[in-house]
């Protein structure tokens, strides 16, 4: 049988299917862990502190859509089960055994529609409530019911099958890399410039599928002279989103294993949120230790080119103003704050903060697989409002982001809400431009 989501989007349910409830209970037990722990049971005072620190409440006025409320639809389910109080006083605590069919599209709309798991509910809540891992759960929870977003399973499906198709794959990547590789050497004036791939390295960087996650990055390997190299496979995992860790660590594993291959010192990840979730935190606790080599952002790692001299950086190229926007897993998650703008100030001529900052940043609104996901592009830009008047406030005409899903986000904020917006880019594109300037005016015209 079709069903009708919020926001238009249609999905196959078997809505007389027996044991519903029973199935989605036993999914929600499996993913009852220490990060969900007490905030699943009794830790929330329904104080309604988190409700206006949540983008999509602020977008929308919808209570409906507070964090608060949100993680209630997921934790009346969990205190039957594990909240001694909520088994003698069911109706007291607002626990429930029974769930329906429009109850789990209700868990649709408040775990994927409506959260982008940003955490930004979680550092205002004073006891520190998971409601994201909770939500998170709920995703889970839904795959194994079949009832995510198809367009997060087909991409993961897609990871894993280059993986199983390499052969078919390779000539074509490599074909590609060929071309990149030309236009570094140009960038650089080098004939002599290369982007390895699959050769014993240090570094092995981890891209998405796009040129502007390689050519910028290995402008300035080459130019540090790095001992670098790409392997077959990307960074993003697709997998993460919808709750499905099986298919989350075959798609990691598929890196891990060439980085293991390769005999690298540290694994580099491309300006991605999600993917440096993946590699920095999930993947430790998927593979149960930690992996044997030492995981950071290309970001960390251009900090310390900088910081270090290895590039020569004309700021006068970037004169325009620009602002930063923290992606929520390298900065709320990841901590990664002050290096983006450590690069910055030394690339750029006028930085300007957005208020709040840091911790306290707002979602973009397309985080979580949002962006991914075509039939809520509506809604998903209707929660990005507090990042676009953020942004418009600083007046800023450039942003620079450390993840392709939120300068995709952000870049369509900007056409909605009429923000005079040149573009959005990557750390690694802006400090690229500054180093081929500071490299010299022959080098500016080639680009
Ligand atoms: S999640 Fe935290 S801030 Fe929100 S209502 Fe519960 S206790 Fe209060
Ligand atoms: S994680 Fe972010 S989007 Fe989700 S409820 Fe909390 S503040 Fe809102």
């Amino acid at each position: 049988m079709a069903r009708r989501l919020p926001g238009g989007q249609t999905m196959t349910t078997d809505a007389t299917a027996p044991g519903t409830a029973e199935l989605a209970r036993a999914e929600l037990e499996k993913r009852f862990n220490r990060l969900v722990g007490t905030s699943a049971t009794n830790l929330c005072t329904h104080c309604g502190w988190c409700i206006d620190t949540c983008h999509v409440y602020l977008a929308t006025g919808d209570v409906r859509l507070s964090p608060v409320a949100k993680a209630d639809l997921i934790r009346r389910h969990y205190k039957r089960s594990h909240d001694w109080m909520s088994r003698v006083f069911p109706r007291w605590t607002g626990a429930r055994r029974d769930l329906t069919e429009d109850e789990l599209d209700d868990w649709v709309e408040a775990a994927y529609q409506a959260c982008t798991l940003c955490e930004r509910c979680v550092v205002n809540c004073p006891l520190g409530v998971e409601t994201p891992q909770l939500l998170a759960a709920a995703r889970g929870t839904l795959t194994a019911l079949g009832k995510s977003p198809e367009i997060l399973g087909q991409l993961a499906d897609a990871a894993i099958a280059r993986e199983e198709h390499l052969d078919m794959f390779s000539g074509y990547f490599l074909d590609q890399i060929g071309v990149l590789e030309e236009e570094v050497r140009d960038k650089l004036g080098d004939p002599t410039a290369r982007i390895p791939v699959n050769e014993p390295a240090d570094i092995l960087y981890v891209p998405l599928s796009g040129a502007h996650t390689i050519v910028p990055q290995a402008v300035i390997f080459n130019l540090v002279e790095a001992s670098w190299t790409l392997s077959m496979f990307e960074a993003s995992n697709y997998a993460m989103f919808i709750g499905d860790i099986p298919r989350a660590k075959k798609i990691a594993m598929r890196v891990i294993a060439e980085a293991e291959r390769l005999g690298v010192r540290e694994l580099v990840v491309s300006e991605c949120g999600h993917a440096y979730a993946a590699f920095r935190w999930e993947a430790p606790k998927w593979f149960g230790g930690p992996l044997p080599f030492r995981v950071r952002s290309i970001v960390e790692v251009l900090d310390e080119y900088v910081r270090d001299g290895l590039l020569p950086i004309d700021p006068t190229v970037n004169a325009e103003p620009i602002t930063y926007h923290d992606p929520c897993n390298l900065g709320r998650k990841g901590g990664v704050f002050d290096e983006p703008r450590r690069v910055l100030a030394a690339a750029a001529l006028d930085v300007r903060e957005m208020t709040p900052t840091k911790a306290q940043n707002f979602c973009c609104g397309g985080g979580g697989g949002l962006v991914a996901e075509t039939d809520w592009a509506e809604q998903r830009l209707t929660f990005g409002a507090p990042k676009a008047n953020q942004i418009a406030a600083t007046g800023a005409t450039r942003v620079i982001t450390s993840c392709d899903n939120c300068r995709h986000q952000i870049t369509e904020l900007g056409e909605r809400y009429d923000i005079a917006l040149t573009d959005v880019v990557s750390v690694s594109e802006l400090l690229m431009d500054a180093v081929l300037a500071a490299k010299g005016p022959d080098l500016q015209e080639e680009r």
